[in-house]
């Protein structure tokens, strides 16, 4: 049992706790090329969460993390099947309730640990923080938190090969021969503004992928996804210990 996992722990543990930080994992549950389960932005999403957390509880912050929601924003792949897509709108329902509750309890600290890229809490924090002011709100993306090249040869954004290393790693009995695995090769918009980075269409997956996955996962490997484990989880684990011992009214120098 650990006593920083929200659904592991018990009430006897809880009620004497202090918490000065909530984490929130968000995943989506969508395909990933043909050869890693739909669950791979939630077994990410916990893995990093409960390992970060063990770092950062070892170094005595007070923290709790919340069980990992497993719908994500999935509105450009509607076509594809099973693709669970829950609304934007959806999300701020949900945060704003988790929000309510932790507000009430005086846990002023929640980071939202985002584990899939159609996810976008900015805006939703930005509308809620306003609502709950004394509540410190924030979000991160762990797949931008490491510069990929350092730790991959071949870039992608979906079941590349940074998605299948860090999977042939946690969760190697759910991941297909690499012979099964499509070449997730992208097709660019024709618009080439929209792939600079500064202008921004939602991408229609099926029209740009034709394995739903995005970035060439042949050179993955269990090794590369142990190394990337381990240092994304100590960096992840750093923002912990740091909000957890932050003082909210003195946050700027
Ligand atoms: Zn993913």
């Amino acid at each position: 049992m650990r006593p920083y996992i929200l659904a592991e722990t018990n009430w006897k543990n809880i009620q004497k706790t202090t918490f000065d930080l909530a984490i929130l994992p968000w995943g989506a549950t969508e395909a990933h090329n043909y050869h890693l389960p739909y669950g791979t932005d939630v077994i990410e999403a916990d893995r990093i969460a409960a390992a970060a957390a063990e770092i950062a509880w070892n170094k005595g912050a007070k923290i709790i993390v919340l069980p990992t929601i497993p719908f994500g924003v999935n509105t450009g792949q509607a076509d594809i099947k099973l693709d669970v897509n829950i609304y934007p709108s959806t999300q701020m329902a949900i945060l704003s309730d988790i929000i309510e509750m932790l507000n009430r309890q005086n846990i002023k600290k929640l980071l939202i640990l985002n584990s899939h890229g159609g996810n976008d809490f900015k805006t939703l924090i930005r509308e809620l923080g306003l609502k709950y002011p004394q509540m410190f709100l924030s979000t991160c993306n762990w797949y931008q938190a490491l510069d990929k090249k350092d730790f991959f040869d071949e870039m992608g954004d979906h079941a590349d090969e940074m998605e299948t290393s860090l999977l042939l790693y946690l969760a190697p009995e759910l991941v297909l021969p690499m012979a099964e695995a499509g070449i997730g090769k992208e097709k660019k918009h024709k618009i080439k503004e929209f792939n600079e980075g500064w202008a921004w269409s939602e991408r229609k997956w099926s029209q740009i992928t034709a394995d739903t996955g995005v970035g060439n996962p042949k050179l993955a490997s269990a090794e590369k996804g142990e190394k990337y484990f381990i240092a994304v989880t100590e960096k992840v684990a750093r923002l912990f210990v740091e909000i957890a011992g932050c003082d909210i009214n003195d946050l700027y120098a």
